[in-house]
């Protein structure tokens, strides 16, 4: 990659993070604002706007020669536009229209959170190295990204990849997203702490209810608790094993605040994996935890627009 710098917005529900990253994927200089959420659009764009402002101010910033923005989904890289579940006033939003105009015509490329925490991943983290991996965040949602043949896949949309939507369980309970039985119905971490909740678990005396206290009751050995994250092992190992078999990865990279469980989930989940990815050309398939911490987003944004300044640039052998 080069070594310019690059502009990187990590655009999520509760905040919008911003960094100047250099080629070599080191933060130079950061900016952040809390997203206006319930607010209207143009609202919500000021505060993205907030950000570049910040980071234009920077003597760097004449360094800069594309803006990235991992955003969150979905997002439809073709059109340029967002349309973010928990920002309800942007829906088919022209975010990098907008972006373009408030970083000086700069070019601009547009990745869903998944993908772009796949492109960190790959780059610098736990899928470093390999050519055809599928990096997963486990958290209040389950999303994704695909590397294949040694490049990220975002697809058309910039969606590819997105395992959460993918149904595991064909009569299962319905999800949010039209669908059934989607892995992220089951496997996310409020569906984890609701299953525990509802199987009987109890919280200890603070009263927290959610997937972290679920995994530490399960450390415990509480068998509820337990229960409630092999069934989460369970269908994240089905939907890795349909993307192995389909695109023949050789890694699975599980991240976000469910994917720090540790054993509590990575032992069912290899366990259950060797029962879904029986074919010869997945059963070596690793899973594995991420290693890229809460800049993940911001990386992996980098990576997008630095490789998008790598394609525009011809070719050499
Ligand atoms: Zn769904």
């Amino acid at each position: 990659m080069h070594t310019d710098l690059v502009a990187a917005l990590d655009i999520g529900g509760t905040k919008i993070a911003g960094a100047l990253v250099d080629g070599h994927g080191r933060i130079q200089a950061r900016a952040q604002r809390a997203t206006p959420a319930r607010e209207d659009g143009d609202t919500v764009m000021r505060a993205v706007e907030a950000v570049l402002g910040e980071l234009a101010a920077s003597p760097l910033w004449g360094r800069v020669t594309a803006v990235g923005i991992g955003s969150a989904g979905p997002v439809d890289a073709s059109a340029g536009t967002v349309s973010p579940v928990n920002v309800p006033g942007w829906r088919g939003y022209p975010l990098v229209r907008r972006v373009r105009h408030a970083a000086g015509d700069l070019p601009v490329e547009l990745i869903g959170d998944g993908v772009a925490i796949t492109a960190a991943e790959h780059w610098q983290g736990a899928a470093r190295g390999h050519d055809n991996a599928l990096c997963m965040v486990v958290s209040t949602g389950v999303g994704g990204g695909l590397v294949l043949s040694g490049r990220l896949h975002p697809g058309p949309t910039g969606n590819a990849g997105h395992i959460g939507h993918i149904s595991v369980d064909l009569d299962g309970d319905p999800c949010p997203c039209g669908a059934r039985g989607c892995v992220e119905r089951i496997a996310s971490g409020p569906n984890i702490a609701r299953r525990a909740l509802d199987a009987g678990w109890r919280p200890g005396p603070d009263g927290d209810t959610s997937a972290a206290a679920v995994a530490a009751a399960a450390r415990l050995g509480d068998p509820v608790a337990v229960a409630s994250f092999e069934r989460a092992a369970q269908a994240l190992a089905a939907g890795i094993a349909a993307t192995a078999t389909l695109v023949e990865i050789d890694i699975a990279v599980i991240g976000g605040g469910v994917g720090k469980a540790g054993d509590v989930l990575f032992a069912p989940l290899r366990k259950a994996l060797a029962g879904y990815a029986t074919l010869s050309f997945v059963q070596r398939l690793a899973v594995v935890p991420a290693q890229m911490g809460t800049d993940a987003g911001l990386v992996g944004a980098a990576a997008a627009a630095l490789t998008r300044t790598a394609d525009a640039t011809p070719a050499r052998v």
